[in-house]
């Protein structure tokens, strides 16, 4: 049975270890059932799955996972927290600890040996100091993913799921949408955590898609483009291209591929979307590749 999920059972476990939060972790624990069962109940768990989580801090999420999960595998960075894992979740016997920085473990060679290579399930309380790289790591590695089940800033949530058009919109949404169905499916207010972080939070659902919805010749071309497009936001598309220095390209060059696309030379990178930066990509990849 699943039993931190609240605040008396989580003081008491922080008080029987003498338990100091670290900051620099990120270190924000739930003490909320419903938001848990929420989230196990969105990341749609079932006994046939393998879960990795991220950060399980004193098993509080880990206990529902071992609950609705085949198997388990919690990576934790904090090595003050394992001896309060290996308590917490002692009655469990489909899970693995692993007391490591998460950007460190080779996910790939987890998921074939924990799961025979077929596609996982993410389910994590994200630190927030290292949500992009977590999820941008998990998305290029080759690991194989059914799903990513995360709590993230509120902020960030909202910048993966928008389109062309909203402030919000950037270089993230686009990775985001490339591979992945992004949807929130809870907002999560500062009291449900101890202690509470200065932001509000969001359960997001990042169901990976068999294929990306978009084909670009050179992908890594076109993320660059992208990344190039929105690292000066209030230049227009062709001079941030053209300062990137990614694009051997002349100014001219770079405008006239711009209007093939079908938009005048002043236009932002904000304004496309991501078959548009797909279909950029290719015709400044023909360029090039014509120099
Ligand atoms: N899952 C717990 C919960 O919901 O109560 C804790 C979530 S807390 C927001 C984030 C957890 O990630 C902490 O336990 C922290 O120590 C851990 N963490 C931080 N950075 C990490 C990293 N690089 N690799 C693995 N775990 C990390």
């Amino acid at each position: 049975m699943a039993e931190l999920g609240n605040p008396q059972n989580t003081i008491a476990v922080l008080q029987k270890y003498q338990f100091h939060f670290q900051k620099k972790f990120g270190q924000n624990f739930l003490i909320d059932p419903h938001v848990l069962e929420k989230i196990v109940e969105a990341a749609g768990i079932t006994k046939q799955d393998f879960v990795l989580e991220i950060g399980p801090g004193i098993g509080t999420m880990t206990q529902y996972l071992c609950e609705n999960a085949r198997a388990v595998a919690a990576v934790e960075i904090d090595r003050n927290l394992i001896p309060i894992l290996e308590d917490t979740l002692s009655s469990y016997e489909n899970v693995i600890l692993i007391n490591e920085d998460i950007l460190k473990v080779d996910i790939a060679a987890l998921a074939q040996e924990q799961n025979g290579g077929h596609p996982i399930k993410v389910v994590a309380n994200l630190p927030y100091y290292i949500t992009t790289p977590i999820i941008m790591g998990l998305f290029e590695s080759q690991v194989p993913i059914d799903s990513i089940t995360v709590m993230v800033q509120k902020e960030v949530a909202d910048r993966m799921q928008q389109g062309p058009g909203s402030k919000e919109y950037g270089a993230l949404s686009l990775a985001v949408q490339y591979y992945a169905r992004p949807e929130i499916v809870a907002n999560v207010p500062p009291n449900c955590f101890m202690p509470r972080p200065n932001v509000g939070s969001a359960v997001i659902r990042l169901t990976r898609h068999e294929k990306p919805p978009v084909e670009a010749a050179d992908e890594k071309l076109m993320f660059s483009i992208i990344r190039a497009s929105f690292n000066q936001r209030r230049k227009t598309l062709a001079n941030g291209l053209h300062n990137s220095g990614v694009i051997p390209l002349s100014k001219e060059q770079i405008e006239e591929s711009i209007r093939e696309l079908g938009y005048p030379v002043n236009i932002r990178g904000e304004a496309l979307s991501l078959a548009e930066f797909a279909a950029l990509s290719d015709i400044l990849r023909r360029k090039i590749t014509a120099l």
